[in-house]
């Protein structure tokens, strides 16, 4: 048994809360808990820090959180608010010396390969550039000592990858997860997944679906995460049942794997 402690580095939808030019009530909140960046967890475990997703708020996210070492990263699907971060990882290949292995599906790495040319290009530069080691996810995998079960979904039309890691999963943008891989979401002590908003988006489940998951799958604990600005923290909660509470930036949970 080792313990490990997951912190939400960002529980916001794409575009953040506050949503630029927005002055609802949840945008224009004081409450901090309604102050949400693009949606990324950390895994410290063994003296090993892994983020799942770079957002384009990585940077204030790793220091907020005070992420000196980065050990890995696992991304769950290729769009901008889970991947433009990755250029920030800069500061930890120099302080490490080391490129910076990166574990997501092969559709992920294609765009990445895309997004990021400069990263994989050939050319010498005189510019220091984000040092990564790609590795496709074929199915569960190690890492330190961590068994990594990757969660199949759907996200629209394309396809995304959960995490679960003992009995703890994070499972993001998703919109349909077939039978299969709600079976290897069983026995749960925190399951972490997203929940929109109450409107119905075809990309992503509301929190009426994502509460229909959490009682099929009756984890104990559900964090509802990439919040939009419909959802208030307070009044949300308030609505929600005992073991379902939303995510928020810089929540920690620590447990056993
Ligand atoms: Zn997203
Ligand atoms: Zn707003
Ligand atoms: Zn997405």
């Amino acid at each position: 048994m080792q313990s490990l402690e997951l912190t939400v580095l960002g529980s916001g939808t794409s575009m953040g809360v506050p949503t630029l030019g927005c002055h609802c009530a949840v945008c224009e909140s004081k409450d901090p808990h309604d102050k949400r960046m693009r949606p990324s967890v950390l895994l410290s475990y063994g003296g090993r820090n892994v983020v799942i997703d770079t957002t384009p708020d990585f940077r204030t996210q790793a220091m907020a959180a005070r992420i000196d070492r980065l050990d890995a990263i696992l991304y769950t699907h290729f769009h901008a608010d889970h991947i433009y971060g990755l250029d920030d990882i800069r500061p930890y290949n120099l302080k490490q010396r080391a490129a910076i292995p990166v574990y997501a599906a092969d559709t992920t790495i294609h765009v990445l390969k895309r997004a990021f040319a400069y990263i994989f290009a050939d050319t010498p530069t005189d510019s220091s550039m984000p040092g990564v080691e790609l590795h496709t996810i074929h199915g569960p995998f190690n890492l330190f000592g961590l068994e990594i079960l990757p969660i199949p979904a759907m996200h629209g039309p394309g396809p995304v990858l959960g995490f679960r890691f003992g009995k703890v999963a994070y499972l993001t943008d998703f919109s349909t997860i077939p039978e299969t891989s709600k079976a290897l979401l069983n026995s749960l002590d925190h399951f972490i997944l997203e929940a929109l908003r109450y409107d119905p988006h075809p990309m992503h489940v509301t929190i009426e679906q994502a509460l229909e998951l959490v009682a099929e799958l009756k984890p104990k604990h559900a964090w509802f995460t990439h919040i939009c600005h419909d959802l208030g923290h307070d009044q949300t909660n308030a609505k929600l049942p005992e073991n379902v509470r939303l995510a928020y930036d810089g929540l920690r949970l620590k447990v056993q794997i």
